[in-house]
């Protein structure tokens, strides 16, 4: 049998805070590859000489993926070993990877997970809320639209959302959940692993107040929808009690209407007219 002369591609989750937990075999890879591919080289320069590791380094971060993708394919392809890390955690969450990885799979380059730090696993994992089925969102998108898409899709969701968040977009974020998550616990896990590490518990209410001005890396865990699905009930309650049920939630005229005609199978104008 012919062999196989590319090199590997190792995709090595590094620490999200605390250096001691690089792993054993991370360490063990970073030492025997031929290169290191970095979010940013100096970053990861600061960990390998923690490690007292010497080795090239390549940056690969979101604005170069395209163009490095192809040089560390080639690379590749001629046999050198390279490591994958990004600045923090697990590479490709929320993190560069993607591209490359996807470009290996094309060119039967052989890619291997070095497990370890990924912060929102860690988020959850003590949050206390429920960890049997979870859905992980990333940041929420700026755009006002795809923004309420989340947001809507957060509050239909039954399962636990996971979101990262940057110190400076939190109070923001809060805000525009406030309306959709009201009563479902939520966890702000803060600085894992750090000095600071800190976990708040409450309802967004409560997160709000205690959480002005808050610095820091920080992840939100929100309670899946627990209430059992109003729509079964619609039936059974009038239209004024449909109305006031939204309005409670602080949702305005126009979307209510909009929810009520979508729950009760009629259009806006039917329910408009009954209202009249
Ligand atoms: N790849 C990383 C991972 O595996 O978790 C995530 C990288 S993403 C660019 C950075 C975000 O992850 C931060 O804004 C924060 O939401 C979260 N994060 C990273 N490190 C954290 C930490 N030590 N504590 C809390 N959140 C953290």
């Amino acid at each position: 049998m012919k062999e196989n002369k590319k090199g590997k591609l190792y995709v090595v989750a590094t620490p999200i805070g605390n250096l001691g937990d690089i792993t054993l075999r991370a360490i063990e890879i970073l030492k025997k590859v031929d290169l290191i591919a970095a979010e940013d080289t100096r970053h990861t320069l600061k960990l390998l000489n923690h490690l007292e590791i010497s080795k090239p380094l390549v940056s690969y971060h979101r604005h170069n993926e395209e163009i490095k993708t192809k040089e560390l394919i080639e690379k590749l392809l001629k046999g050198q070993n390279i490591a994958l890390v990004s600045d923090a955690g697990t590479p490709g969450i929320c993190d560069p990877g993607e591209v490359v990885i996807k470009n290996c799979i094309k060119e039967k380059i052989t890619i291997i997970p070095i497990p370890g730090a990924c912060a929102m696993i860690n988020a959850l994992i003590v949050s206390g809320i429920d960890t049997k089925e979870f859905i992980f969102l990333g940041f929420l998108p700026i755009h006002k639209k795809l923004r309420k898409e989340k947001l809507n899709e957060i509050q239909q969701s039954k399962k636990t959302i996971i979101l990262y968040e940057a110190p400076h977009k939190l109070e923001s974020t809060l805000k525009d959940l406030e309306d959709f998550v009201k009563d479902r616990k939520i966890v702000l896990a803060r600085e894992l692993t750090k000095i600071h590490e800190e976990f708040i518990r409450g309802d967004v209410r409560e997160i709000i107040k205690e959480t002005k001005n808050l610095k820091g890396e920080m992840i939100l865990i929100i309670e899946g929808d627990k209430k059992e699905k109003e729509e079964n009930n619609f039936e059974k309650i009038t239209l004024q009690e449909h109305y006031e049920l939204y309005e409670k939630q602080g949702i305005e005229k126009k979307e209510i209407i909009k929810k009520i005609a979508k729950d009760r199978n009629l259009s806006k104008n039917e329910i408009y007219q009954k209202f009249i």
